[in-house]
């Protein structure tokens, strides 16, 4: 079912966390909400389902206007990010609770929860209580007793953050195969930018109770709207180069770029490029002290400082450094291979894209 929010806004005793948030999920998406701790991820999902009354605004699903309805009216299942599961039960009678009070078949109830329980892997431990299951897997039966459910509208806030790597990677797979089967719409909320990437038809980037920037995955990756988003999504994070612009040229190190943007005279930017767009060359434009590498599988992450101490960050083929000595060392990157964004350092807000070898010397 589609759901909609209109102009909501929450205070918390005079403190805005939610700021006249406008947002329409159509049926069927599976979207994220991503943002960093106190974004105001939570309140909005809560908002959703009901658990809170927002100071301003309405929330609509399937078109109905839901504000003034309590969460049991609204038909929304919620994982919660701090959920409690009921202790005394069993991990079984925890998942089927919802369905038992709505009255469904004994028959059923059993294939719902135990094809739930072998999807998240906890069939084994259906009959144990709570306490004696991890917090990876307490957290996975909460995630099992939304998912047996079949509502308009799942809300899931932070589901996978207490499992450990490759845990999480198998529960992604579980989720987007769970959404391909029920074909429901999910709004689900994370600060983790490459479960984000992994799930989302569409991505809500929200910062300080604001939406920054709506897209696919590989819209927000390719055409970042502010310097916010483009260090956000994207790991490692994009390098941020702060630089002028003159006319129709910004400087990047020792060389210029053309841009089609007249920048008039002397304009503060900061210069985008990816870790993995940097590259090592002897005639590089950009002139950085080596200060440490990180191994990452096949590729080395080279981290180096700009002469203002900014840290620029190379994803480079280890084989490309095999040999050569990079402590110490002064090191020299190109950019020319690269697709370069230029945002305007006082708006933050980007002004122009330019695709790979626009770098021009004097
Ligand atoms: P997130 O889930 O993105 O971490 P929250 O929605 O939990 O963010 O919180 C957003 C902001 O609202 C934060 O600044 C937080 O401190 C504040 N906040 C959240 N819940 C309450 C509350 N019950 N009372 C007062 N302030 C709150
Ligand atoms: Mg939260």
């Amino acid at each position: 079912m589609s759901v909609k929010v209109e102009g909501l806004t929450v205070s918390y005793e005079g403190k805005v966390a939610l700021d006249h948030i406008d947002l329409e999920v159509q049926d069927g998406e599976f979207l994220v909400i991503l943002g960093s701790s106190g974004s105001g991820k939570t309140t909005l999902l809560r908002c959703i389902a009901g658990l809170l009354k927002p100071t301003e605004g309405r929330v609509y699903i399937d078109g109905n206007d839901v504000t003034d309805l309590y969460p049991s009216e609204r038909n929304v299942a919620m994982v919660f990010q701090n959920f409690a599961l009921y202790p005394h039960m069993t991990v079984h009678d925890n998942i089927a609770l919802n369905l038992k009070i709505k009255g469904l078949k004994r028959e059923e109830i059993e294939e719902r929860v135990n094809r739930v329980a072998k999807a998240l892997q906890i069939e084994k431990h259906l009959s144990k209580r709570p306490r004696q299951l991890s917090g990876g897997e307490q957290q996975r039966v909460g995630l099992a007793r939304a998912m047996v459910r079949d509502p308009l509208v799942y809300l899931m806030d932070e589901p996978l953050s207490n499992l450990d790597a490759k845990l999480r990677h198998e529960m992604l797979s579980e989720l987007r195969r769970f959404h391909e089967q029920v074909k429901k719409t999910i709004i689900y909320v994370c600060h983790d930018q490459d479960e984000a990437m992994a799930l989302a038809s569409r991505i809500v980037v929200l910062s300080q109770g604001r939406i920054v920037q709506s897209g696919t995955p590989e819209e927000l990756y390719d055409h970042p709207a502010t310097v916010f988003v483009a260090s956000f999504i994207g790991s490692p994070a994009m390098n941020l180069i702060r630089s002028v612009a003159n006319g129709h040229s910004v400087a990047l190190g020792s060389e210029r770029i053309r841009t089609s943007t007249d920048f008039g005279q002397g304009r503060a930017v900061m210069v985008g490029v990816r870790p993995e767009g940097l590259s090592l060359s002897d005639d590089g434009e950009i002139v950085a002290e080596f200060r440490y590498s990180t191994m990452m599988g096949d590729m080395l992450l080279v981290t180096a400082s700009l002469p203002d101490g900014t840290a620029v960050n190379a994803l480079v083929p280890r084989k490309d450094v095999r040999g050569q000595v990079l402590e110490n060392s002064t090191l020299r990157f190109t950019a020319r291979n690269s697709k370069v964004y230029i945002f305007d350092a006082e708006t933050q807000r980007l002004v122009e894209e330019i695709d790979a070898g626009q770098a021009n010397p004097y």
